[in-house]
């Protein structure tokens, strides 16, 4: 049992400290339930004794476990049903054979959670999202994607800044403090049972709507060949007896569900097209909607919105070259032009901005999701740390995406950009909206002087931004092309269509 001890009276307070560090692994807030595991870790003067206030050992480590060091003291210990630690930090005791005694408390608390009252909690904001893990770069931790507003949430556990959810029996995610709200105590664990479905268009898009006796947690996936899309809902467990597919589709050819575990259910939407052009998922009340996007009546530019966002501005003005060219003007330059390019072509087009003024990402990301484009291009220019490394890239986040950023790559290598390549599952905050096709332009590289002497020509401007409209251009060729999936082609339409 993990019981809070009384204080220490004991510790000589002029004496060298016997005891130099007393953590929890890692050295974050936590919050662990029974069956999870809280590691401590101590640095001492070697051969001590050191204990927690409980009794538990923590042993001193071989050096050659602890980079070389002596007096490094560690011990893992599982947590057990009626446990408990109320967000407190932990005191380590350490005594060495001559008698001479010391304590200290971990640098950060630890709360042990009872099994018996779920701690719930909701989303919130547009922008609540899931992670796999604790992972932190400069991109933040791995998405597993965005979430609606109001999602219950169990939470299991905390690291820092995320707390712990749990999805289904054997399946867990994180979540950004910020984006959750705690409920207080006495809620029920989110489960329910599927209920009617309805399949439906109108005038502008397919809907799937599903409904559920709660918010729950779900992650999509927008799969190729045949392009499908799969949202699975954590917590619901199938009573869906049949599924009505209504008049008015136009993109949706299948609908059908499986139940993969007995916490999983999994909706499965065939689309008619081999090129998707977005879905979004979330709430209306509890039922769970999916609502897929058509394709353009003309795949062409004329007629068509285009969101063309231009890297940073502001506060933020991202890489900056030798010559001191920031990527915030360049990204400007490129994107003004590549408007007027698109704009001469029929397209209407969105900026994100059109001066040298900071948009949180964020803010990007809602705003366009109110205007809904038919497509998205994000320019940035490329930095890196070995002035050697040049060249043009172009980035997706979901593979039903990825024909975007491939026709961009192709047209920008024209200009003569060395190639740097094509980059998938990129969790970048302007790859991350479903609902319509995306690409991240990395232009170039300032860094590089010959790359950073192209950046900074007008002329050069000029002609990645032509590249970037013909890359568009041959996405909608391609998209054309590719029309309705050939082994859809081949099967009869149902007589009501
Ligand atoms: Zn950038």
């Amino acid at each position: 049992m993990l019981l809070i001890g009384l204080p220490y009276l004991g510790a000589a307070q002029n004496q060298a400290r016997l005891l130099e560090r007393a953590e929890v692994v890692p050295a974050q807030e936590q919050w662990l339930q029974p069956g999870d595991r809280l590691q401590l870790r101590a640095k001492a003067q070697s051969g001590a004794q050191v204990r927690t206030s409980w009794g538990l050992q923590l042993p001193e480590l071989h050096p050659s476990l602890a980079n070389g060091q002596q007096g490094v003291y560690q011990v893992s210990y599982v947590v057990r049903p009626g446990d408990t630690l109320n967000s407190r930090r932990i005191k380590l005791y350490a005594q060495l054979p001559d008698g001479r005694r010391d304590s200290l408390l971990t640098t950060t608390t630890v709360r042990v959670l009872d099994p018996n009252v779920p701690q719930l909690a909701r989303t919130r904001g547009a922008l609540a999202y899931l992670n796999y893990g604790l992972g932190e770069d400069r991109l933040g931790g791995a998405k597993i994607g965005y979430l609606d507003s109001l999602v219950l949430l169990h939470v299991t556990g905390r690291v820092g800044g995320q707390y712990r959810v749990r999805l289904a029996e054997n399946q867990a995610a994180w979540v950004p403090l910020e984006v959750a709200t705690l409920l207080p105590p006495g809620g029920l664990v989110p489960q329910s049972l599927t209920g009617s479905w309805s399949v439906s268009g109108d005038a502008q898009y397919d809907y799937v709507r599903v409904s559920l006796q709660e918010r729950l947690p779900y992650r999509s996936q927008l799969l190729l060949e045949p392009s499908r899309l799969v949202i699975d809902v954590f917590g619901a467990t199938s009573n869906t007896n049949w599924i009505t597919q209504r008049a008015g589709l136009q993109e949706i050819e299948n609908v059908y569900y499986e139940q993969p575990q007995p916490d999983v259910f999994r909706i499965v939407i065939d689309l008619k097209h081999a090129q998707s052009w977005g879905y979004a998922v979330g709430y209306q009340g509890n039922t769970l909607t999916t609502r897929v996007r058509r394709p353009p009546a003309k795949l062409e530019l004329r007629g068509l919105t285009v969101a063309v966002d231009a890297g940073h501005g502001g506060d933020n003005q991202g890489a900056v070259g030798a010559t001191g060219a920031k990527e915030k003007d360049l990204t400007l330059a490129i994107a003004q032009r590549l408007r007027q390019g698109l704009e001469q072509k029929g397209a209407t087009v969105l900026m994100t901005r059109e001066a040298d003024v900071s948009v949180d990402n964020g803010a990007r990301i809602v705003r366009l999701r109110r205007a809904m484009p038919h497509l998205l291009v994000s320019v940035h220019i490329n930095s890196s740390g070995s002035k050697d490394t040049k060249g043009t890239a172009t980035f997706y986040r979901y593979v039903g995406f990825r024909p975007l950023s491939q026709a961009i790559y192709q047209e920008l290598l024209k200009t003569g950009l060395a190639p740097w390549g094509n980059v998938g599952s990129f969790n970048f905050g302007l790859n991350g909206p479903t609902e319509f096709p995306n690409a991240l332009v990395e232009t170039a590289f300032v860094s590089n002087p010959d790359d950073e002497q192209r950046l900074i020509n007008s002329e050069f401007q000029q002609q990645v931004a032509e590249r970037i409209a013909a890359g568009l251009e041959q996405f909608l060729k391609d998209a054309r092309a590719k029309g309705p999936r050939g082994w859809w082609r081949k099967q009869p339409a149902l007589a009501h269509e």
